[in-house]
């Protein structure tokens, strides 16, 4: 089929591979696979080019899956739904919700596929909620060898593994999700100034499902990603409140006064904004301290970078290349703006955070060499045994990835 090269959304990685495939079905799927294999060359997914990292590139075959979409099929007693790995979330939130359920968290925009999300560890913000690839109960994974391997619990090695995986154990053509009983959403957004933040940060943790915040370091910050007027060192502050499913239906109102389904809820109007983000994960006990790092960090050495700082919360998990592993979390992410020489901010970011064994967002921008790979990752050994046993010959790698696991 055409192969017009491949472009992310942030437009900062664009690369040709030598063939692109886009398959009917997942019969199709795996015959390609198969054959990318027999000959010997690489094999990565695009999903919906939603990472800003070079993690989709390949020099050999891309997939797109997008044609493996939608519910599969939903056990309603156990709450889980499989679905296909190329599903949009955006996709699922609906029919999910005629099941009686609902995906338990979600990040701020829904446009990702299900397999790209939990390929990186997307998450949302809610100090009880863990990321998608936590929810994560099963895979079907086409191996390096060819072979299609269901994982499950009942291998717990693998499916740890597997949660987030980089795209390393093979494309994912299937997708287990565990669900919770179907919910909505009251959004109660407020503008607060940052004094008042630090303030009431343990009541907001504890009184909405979802709190989480942008500061603004100056005036012209809350335009970068599309939040409206919002003062220099006050926060565009984004709560929301879990209500009964069958509360009665209500008007849907104005933006930050909404009420709906929960899935309607989550993505908010960062979608449009054009930036290029780095997220990294500290330990939740060390969230103030970052955060204060990082204000001055920003009026001090950089008072020309105008990035919003974003600060969000996840539960811990089990998944080994988690940015959650182990670990309650408080996510801390800023902007490079397009145009603009940003890599020497996010590079100073990165050094101020690096002390609290921080660990990006795998789709983001970030730092790491191989050294820190294995340094913040307890379990990265563990990893690399899964990704050596599923890809003996190393054809889920490309560049940028066998630098940090080849
Ligand atoms: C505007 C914007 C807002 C964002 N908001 C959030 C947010 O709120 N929370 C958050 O955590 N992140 C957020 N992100 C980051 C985003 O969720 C991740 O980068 C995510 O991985 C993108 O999913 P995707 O489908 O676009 O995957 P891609 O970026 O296309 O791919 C990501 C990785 O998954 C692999 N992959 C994709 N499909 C498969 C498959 N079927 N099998 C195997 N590997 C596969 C790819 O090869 C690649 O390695 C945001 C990004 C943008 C641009």
């Amino acid at each position: 089929m055409e192969n017009p090269g491949w472009t992310n959304w942030g437009g900062n990685q664009t690369f040709r591979p030598a063939t692109f495939v886009r398959p009917k079905d997942e019969a199709e799927a795996i015959a390609a696979i198969r054959a990318a294999i027999a000959a010997g060359q690489s094999v990565r997914v695009a999903g919906g080019g939603h990472s800003f990292t070079p993690i989709v590139q390949t020099e050999g075959v891309l997939l797109d899956l997008s044609n493996l979409s939608g519910v599969i099929k939903v056990d309603t007693a156990s709450q889980q739904a499989e679905v296909w790995g190329g599903s949009r979330i955006a996709d699922l939130g609906g029919p999910l919700w005629e099941w009686g359920l609902s995906i338990a968290n979600q990040g701020d925009i829904d446009v990702q596929s299900v397999a790209g999300a939990i390929a990186t560890g997307t998450k949302g913000s809610g100090t009880n909620h863990g990321s998608m690839s936590s929810m994560v109960r099963s895979l079907r994974v086409v191996s390096g060898r060819g072979e299609v391997i269901d994982i499950d619990a009942t291998n717990p090695e693998h499916l740890h593994a597997a949660q987030v995986s980089l795209g390393l154990l093979g494309p994912v053509l299937r997708v287990g999700l565990h669900l919770v009983p179907a919910y909505r959403l009251r959004e109660e957004n407020v503008i607060l100034p940052m004094t008042e933040v630090l303030r009431q940060w343990d009541f907001l943790l504890s009184e909405y499902r979802h709190f989480s915040f942008w500061w603004m370091p100056t005036d012209r910050s809350s335009h970068m990603y599309k939040l409206g007027d919002v003062p220099a060192d006050h926060c565009f502050v984004k709560l929301l409140r879990e209500i009964p499913a069958d509360a009665p239906e209500v008007p849907v109102g104005e933006i930050n006064r909404r009420t709906d389904r929960a899935h309607l809820i989550y993505p908010d109007g960062t979608t449009i904004a054009e930036f290029h983000e780095l997220e990294y994960m500290v330990g939740a006990e060390d969230a103030r301290d970052a955060v204060k790092m990082m204000r001055d960090l920003m009026w001090k050495r950089f008072p020309d970078e105008i990035s919003p700082l974003q600060v969000r919360w996840q539960k811990a998990d089990q998944a080994f290349l988690s940015a959650q592993s182990h670990r309650d979390s408080t996510s801390i992410s800023v902007s490079g703006e397009i145009g603009r020489d940003y890599l020497p901010f996010l590079k100073a970011v990165d050094e101020v955070l690096r002390p609290f064994s921080a660990r990006p967002h795998w789709g983001k921008i970030h730092f790491l060499d191989r050294g820190r790979v294995q340094e913040i990752y307890p379990d990265f050994q563990r990893f690399q045994s899964v990704r050596k046993e599923m890809d003996p010959k190393n054809l889920f790698l490309n560049p940028h990835l066998k630098e940090l696991f080849g």
